[in-house]
């Protein structure tokens, strides 16, 4: 099986170096790769997706839970030899995407069955990646381990009232159960980043508990939380206007309070409202 050489080996043999450009922060501890693989639960009956391998730090130990596939996308095409000899240690069919994830079609390379993604992510595409995989219909993937910034894991998983709340909680809330299941200072990464992260667990809720239209969602969200200091019936007016209607209206519908601030209503708050925005944008 895997007869690798070292992980330091084998960046210094290629030449490797961090590149900013990428986001480039690598896991060279082995005891913290394999803690973050665990995460991803039994996957033998699973495909595994990696977005960002860079020189396989977490690649390794994701490949020794022996998924029924393992498919790594890579923007920085000087990985791809290391990949390649990481791939052939082990017996899992193994396919290397050279590419933004950005713009992959995660549920066509996977095929057939649930998946599981696995990530240390670019901080600059963190954000835009966890919206994309909440958004995918069907839903492929029954569960996502992602390295995130600290403060952007705080607000994935942030309750109703904190200071994080905001429109990221509301749209993971409207797909799935989010918890925070480990923290690693900056000094984990090679290059150490300014700031701490985290690795956050997603779960999709059960098809029936979801709220589907992320669209709306993302509007009324962003407009609600744009101006967190205003009231309701204030901040909504920009959503409002994208649906001819007034945030009064809305809000009506939607059986809140317009006098209320934007941090103080729960996800269900805000998928009433969003299905009050799409029944008036018609
Ligand atoms: N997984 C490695 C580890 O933990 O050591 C590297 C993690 S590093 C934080 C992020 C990786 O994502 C880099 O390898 C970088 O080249 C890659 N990357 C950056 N933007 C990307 C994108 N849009 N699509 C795919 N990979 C990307």
């Amino acid at each position: 099986m895997n007869d690798l050489p070292p992980l330091r080996d084998m960046i210094a043999e290629h030449g490797l170096r961090a590149d900013k450009g990428f986001g480039q922060h690598f896991l060279l501890d082995l005891n913290l790769t394999a803690k973050i693989a665990s995460l991803c639960g039994d996957v033998s009956d699973a495909a595994l997706i990696e977005v960002g391998p860079g020189p396989g730090g977490l690649t390794r130990p994701l490949l020794a839970l022996g998924p029924q596939k393992m498919v790594v996308i890579e923007m920085d095409a000087r990985f791809i030899p290391v990949l390649e000899q990481t791939g052939e240690a082990y017996e899992t069919p193994f396919e290397i995407v050279e590419g933004d994830a950005l713009k992959a079609d995660e549920a066509a390379l996977i095929g057939d069955g649930p998946a599981v993604i696995a990530s240390n992510l670019p901080y600059n595409v963190g954000t835009p990646l966890l919206i994309k995989w909440l958004k995918a219909n069907p839903l492929y993937w029954r569960r996502m381990v992602l390295m995130f910034q600290k403060e952007v894991a705080d607000r994935v998983v942030a309750p109703v009232g904190s200071k994080a709340y905001g429109r990221l909680a509301i749209l993971t809330a409207a797909v799935a159960s989010a918890r925070l299941a480990l923290k690693a200072p900056a000094r984990a990464f090679t290059p150490p980043p300014k700031v701490d992260s985290a690795v956050v667990v997603l779960d999709p809720l059960p098809e029936d508990k979801r709220f589907a239209d992320l669209e709306a969602l993302e509007i009324v969200t962003e407009s609600a939380f744009g101006q967190r200091r205003k009231t309701l019936r204030k901040s909504l007016g920009i959503a409002a206007g994208k649906a001819g209607t007034s945030s009064e209206s809305l809000l009506e519908t939607a059986g809140i309070d317009p006098g209320a601030r934007a941090e103080t209503i729960d996800p269900n708050g805000f998928f009433r409202l969003a299905e009050a925005w799409r029944a008036a944008k018609g």
